[in-house]
C-alpha cells in the first residue's frame, strides 16, 4: 500500500490556502478541465480532491502551436503517503503524489494539519474558452 487517503476530509478542507482565484487562467482551467481529462476527473473525485479549490494553478504559456495552454496545478490531499513522488496516472496529463518534505521543487503551501501530503497534476494542456484572451 502506497497511500492512506481521508477522501471526506480533503473533500471538507477549505481555507484561504485553497480558496478559488478568479484571474482569466484560473477561470480557463477550471471552465475547460473536465471535459479535457475525465480520467483524472474520476481519480480526483476517488480521493475527495474537490477541483475548484486547488492550492496553485500555475499557468505556463502557450503549448508551441498555441492552440493550447499549458497549466500544473496542485491540491492537497488528508491523508498519508509513504512513498514519495509516487505517480499515479501518466498519459495525457501527470499525476504524482509528493510528501510534505519532499526535495521535488514543488508548490506545496497548505493549510491542511498532519498528515497530508500534495498531488500535482503535469502536462496539462487545456483549449482557451474564455471571450477575454490572455495578454500574451
Ligand atoms: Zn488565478
Amino acid at each position: 500500500m502506497d497511500y492512506i487517503v481521508d477522501a471526506q476530509a480533503t473533500a471538507a478542507y477549505a481555507d484561504s490556502y485553497n480558496q478559488p482565484c478568479g484571474c482569466i487562467y484560473c477561470q480557463n482551467y477550471q471552465k475547460t478541465f473536465a471535459d479535457a481529462y475525465p480520467e483524472v476527473v474520476q481519480l480526483l473525485r476517488e480521493f475527495g480532491v474537490p477541483i475548484h479549490r486547488p492550492l496553485e494553478v500555475m499557468d505556463l504559456f502557450w503549448n508551441p502551436a498555441r492552440d493550447n495552454r499549458r497549466y500544473i496545478s496542485y491540491y492537497s490531499v488528508k491523508g498519508e503517503l509513504f512513498t514519495d513522488k509516487l505517480c499515479l496516472y501518466e498519459k495525457d496529463a501527470a499525476v504524482t503524489l509528493y510528501q510534505p518534505n519532499t526535495d521535488a521543487p514543488i508548490y506545496k503551501n497548505t493549510g491542511m494539519e498532519m498528515p497530508y501530503f500534495i498531488l500535482e497534476i503535469s502536462d496539462i494542456q487545456l483549449p482557451w474558452a474564455l471571450p477575454e484572451a490572455p495578454e500574451d
